[in-house]
């Protein structure tokens, strides 16, 4: 897997060089089926497990890209964004001439599916509050983060995907976790991880954010409102987008104003659009 700069206004778009570079822009018309993780699709060739990519590339600014993959799976590294941060450091971000183009929200999206919730608001910047509830030993955790003021490299990017052992025979038997094991994921038993120590104490509702992130950039340009998830999923996140493109009357394209420029010297000035100063190759 590559990452190369692009021009500016180009976004961010998935090239399969195993497939003539056939091209797939990461924006919500290609979404395909989403279940543990979410997938793009055009024209019958897909590519898998975006999120992860997708949430760094918005978390760290970066607008525009190419993705040169040589298969239809994402590499998942060590089941977090911390692997595509480190990276991007270390080749540096180049700010652009165009000016950066955000989907501002205007009115109230919402989508409710039983307990499953979702919505984004108005709101200046970018903020999250995500709660999650799930079995033994996670329960109940919440967290709130505004990726305007908050360092993503530091508090989202490094939480680390996870799956309980009980479900492990279960996924593999579904063909879901073949290159999954305990050093690309939190692997939980009865009482904890088996594979610990945790990143954060509440690394999972931390990485259920990484993964909103990243399915909300298939908005296809980074969100300015504030979004509120309770037990949502790959499923939830994009049924928002697709809700929130499809109502025009809820949003506008804006100019991302010089005084929210995040904190953080990774960061480029939050007035220009950005893509990599350098290609970026990642490890299968
Ligand atoms: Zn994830």
């Amino acid at each position: 897997m590559r990452l190369l700069p692009a021009p500016a206004g180009s976004g961010i778009v998935f090239r399969r060089t195993d497939l003539d570079n056939f091209e797939i822009p990461a924006v919500g018309r290609n979404v395909a089926k989403v279940s543990y993780a979410t997938s793009l699709m055009r024209q019958g060739v897909l590519i898998s497990t975006t999120e992860h990519l997708l949430s760094a590339l918005i978390g760290m600014g970066v607008d525009n890209v190419i993705v040169e993959v040589d298969n239809l799976e994402l590499p998942i590294l060590d089941g977090s964004a911390l692997p595509y941060v480190q990276a991007f450091i270390s080749v540096g971000i180049r700010t652009q001439r165009r000016r950066r183009e955000s989907i501002r929200v205007l009115r109230a999206v919402e989508v409710r599916e039983g307990e499953k919730f979702i919505g984004v608001y108005p709101g200046s910047g970018y903020s999250i509050q995500y709660a999650i509830d799930f079995p033994a030993p996670i329960g109940h955790q919440r967290t709130r983060i505004d990726l305007a003021a908050e360092n993503y490299g530091a508090s989202i990017a490094p939480a680390r995907t996870f799956g309980y052992k009980s479900d492990e025979q279960k996924l593999r038997d579904m063909g879901l976790i073949r290159g999954a094991g305990p050093a690309n994921a939190i692997i939980l038993g009865d009482r904890g991880p088996i594979n610990g120590p945790l990143r954060f104490a509440d690394e999972y509702v931390r990485h259920k954010v990484l993964d909103l992130i990243g399915d909300l950039a298939l908005a296809g340009r980074r969100i300015e409102g504030h979004v509120v998830a309770e037990r949502a999923g790959h499923a939830m996140h994009t049924a928002l987008v697709s809700r929130l493109l499809k109502d025009r009357s809820a949003w506008e394209l804006a100019h991302v104003p010089a005084q929210e420029s995040p904190a953080g010297e990774s960061v480029p000035d939050n007035v220009a659009g950005a893509s990599l100063a350098a290609p970026v190759l990642m490890g299968a």
